[in-house]
């Protein structure tokens, strides 16, 4: 039987994946693609098809923010699912290091920018500053 509490629960739920789901914008997520150099962010495959996916998942209190979604092909996104994203990257042996490094540096344009263009200006400049 369903109760009322767990219905409420569900409805709770879905309006939040909802409100979520509407955080990230077509530029954002085409800013995102150019960001990650249009391959999958965690396996770094060049792939026509990238899926947007929650670094933190959604089920783990993930946004669906410009600061939470990276392109992931779709065998990645599939593996990945609902894991902890640094324990699934050392159990597939992808590179940890490469995928921490270039999200932080995504993160922080992004934080420290007043719009996307500006976000491109700061991460062209820290990846120089990386080199
Ligand atoms: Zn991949």
């Amino acid at each position: 039987m369903v109760s009322r509490r767990h219905l409420l629960a569900s409805r709770r739920r879905a309006r939040r994946v909802k409100a979520a789901n509407n955080d990230l914008s077509a530029q954002q997520w085409r800013w995102l693609l150019a960001a990650w150099n249009h391959a999958c962010a965690y396996c770094g495959g060049q792939y026509a098809e990238l899926q947007k996916d929650c670094v933190h998942a959604i089920s783990r209190g993930g946004r669906y923010t410009v600061e939470n979604v990276v392109p992931a092909c779709r065998s990645c996104n599939a593996s990945k699912c609902n894991a902890e994203v640094t324990s699934w990257m050392r159990r597939k042996r992808l590179d940890e290091k490469r995928f921490l490094e270039r999200w932080v540096m995504i993160i922080g344009s992004v934080r420290d920018s007043s719009d996307l263009e500006d976000a491109t200006l700061a991460l062209a400049a820290a990846m120089i500053e990386k080199r």
